[in-house]
């Protein structure tokens, strides 16, 4: 069964094109600039890569346009759209409104329309996705998957802010949680390496975004972002946590109002503002070696973070079985992984220098023979997840 999975944010859309028992992409792709002039990328499963510019004017065209490059003589991924059974959406905020991925009905659309607020950049993309899916493919199911579902199994206490209590009542103020459906795909491959029913896992996913997420017998118990994206680890161009008092005083000094200094803390800060050289890891650990001090500062800052991170994790859960990375960051930056493991021997984790060197794809263990605690380097896949709960939900 052939599953298309969309991601609509505000001027760009990727897809990937599914086949949900194999697990093969038969095609994936990436429409930028939406609004702008439209630039489409867009690979084959045999590794045949086409770069398109074709004008997309809104995110109509640029689902009309990819649905015409699947189905096109030239590539022929699929004869016709006939051949999709079904589309699986991810949508950023389900609130407290989803804890599981949902069939799409009007009533759903009404309830990720209430959460615009909370997600103001993405939840209006996801909304315009799905109903031009509606539009263009008549009669296919669709189902929404959510980035916060796998949070709301977190305890009261850990997701709600010491504010009073009123501003949760009243006003939806708490933790939400992102990046739920990696912290999910790649704690479900750790538990089953660990090969144990009760476990404690640890999730670093580090990508442009990051966060990282505690997660006992499954069930995620507490996570780093919160009511926003913003919160917890440095990121690309976020702050992460920070002083609230910063913001007012922030504000007074560079004459900023809240709009702008909210687009400073997600857009300008982080390994960006720290380094000053680029939000690009890759750009600042070169500038690193080359001697750069903010550059070598940023990278300290980063990997204490995720450390104090881990060790807090370690409290909440009361010890950890393995330590998962995970995105961008998390699978590659074998510096990063090894900063953020030093001299946690004293917790069990013992990190294989050697292993953690070694370039190589697909899950694996970077811990040391005898180490306490597995240390895991797993890609994550958030698609196939998507593929995989749209199917279950469409297969009756
Ligand atoms: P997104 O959150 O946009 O999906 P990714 O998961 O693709 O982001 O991660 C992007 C980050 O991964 C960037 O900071 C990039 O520099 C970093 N990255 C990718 N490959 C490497 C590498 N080999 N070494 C260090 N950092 C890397």
């Amino acid at each position: 069964m052939l599953i298309l999975v969309l991601n609509a944010g505000s001027s760009s859309l990727k897809y990937q094109l599914i086949n949900v028992q194999t697990a093969e992409v038969k095609a994936s792709g990436l429409c930028e600039r939406i609004g702008i002039d439209g630039v489409m990328k867009h690979e084959i499963a045999e590794h045949r890569k086409l770069q398109i510019d074709h004008p997309m004017p809104t995110h109509k065209e640029a689902i009309e346009f990819m649905l015409d490059i699947l189905t096109h003589d030239d590539t022929q991924v699929i004869a016709n759209i006939d051949e999709i059974a079904a589309v699986g959406h991810r949508v950023v905020h389900g609130g407290e409104y989803f804890n599981k991925s949902i069939l799409i009905n009007a009533n759903v659309v009404k309830k990720i329309e209430e959460l615009v607020p909370l997600a103001p950049l993405h939840n209006p993309a996801h909304i315009l996705g799905i109903k031009i899916c509606q539009e263009l493919l008549p009669g296919k199911p669709n189902v929404a998957v959510f980035d916060t579902a796998f949070h709301q199994t977190m305890p009261e206490e850990n997701y709600l802010y010491a504010v009073p209590h009123e501003d949760y009542t009243e006003h939806h103020l708490r933790k939400y949680g992102f990046h739920g459906t990696s912290h999910y795909y790649v704690s479900d491959q750790a538990i089953q390496m660990l090969d144990k029913k009760e476990s404690k896992v640890i999730v670093c996913h580090l990508g442009n975004g990051s966060s990282i997420c505690a997660v006992k017998d499954g069930k995620s118990i507490d996570t780093t972002m919160g009511l926003t994206p913003l919160e917890g680890l440095v990121m690309g161009t976020r702050s992460g946590d920070i002083d609230a008092g910063v913001i007012p005083y922030l504000m007074d000094k560079k004459g900023m109002d809240s709009n702008q200094m909210i687009n400073y803390l997600n857009k300008k800060s982080g390994i960006l503002g720290v380094s000053g050289i680029s939000s690009d890891l890759r750009e600042v650990i070169k500038a690193a070696k080359d001697g750069d001090h903010r550059s070598k500062i940023c990278i300290e800052m980063m990997c204490n973070r995720i450390k104090k991170y881990i060790c807090s994790y370690i409290g909440i859960l009361g010890g950890v079985d393995a330590i998962c990375f995970t995105a961008g960051i998390g699978e590659n930056a074998d510096l990063i992984r090894e900063k953020s493991c030093a001299n946690l021997e004293f917790l069990g984790i013992e990190l294989d220098k050697k292993k953690n060197k070694k370039r190589e794809s697909g899950n694996r263990e970077i811990n040391k023979d005898n180490s306490p605690v597995k240390i895991y380097v797993i890609p994550t896949n958030e698609e196939y997840v998507i593929a995989q709960d749209t199917y279950n939900l469409v297969k009756g």
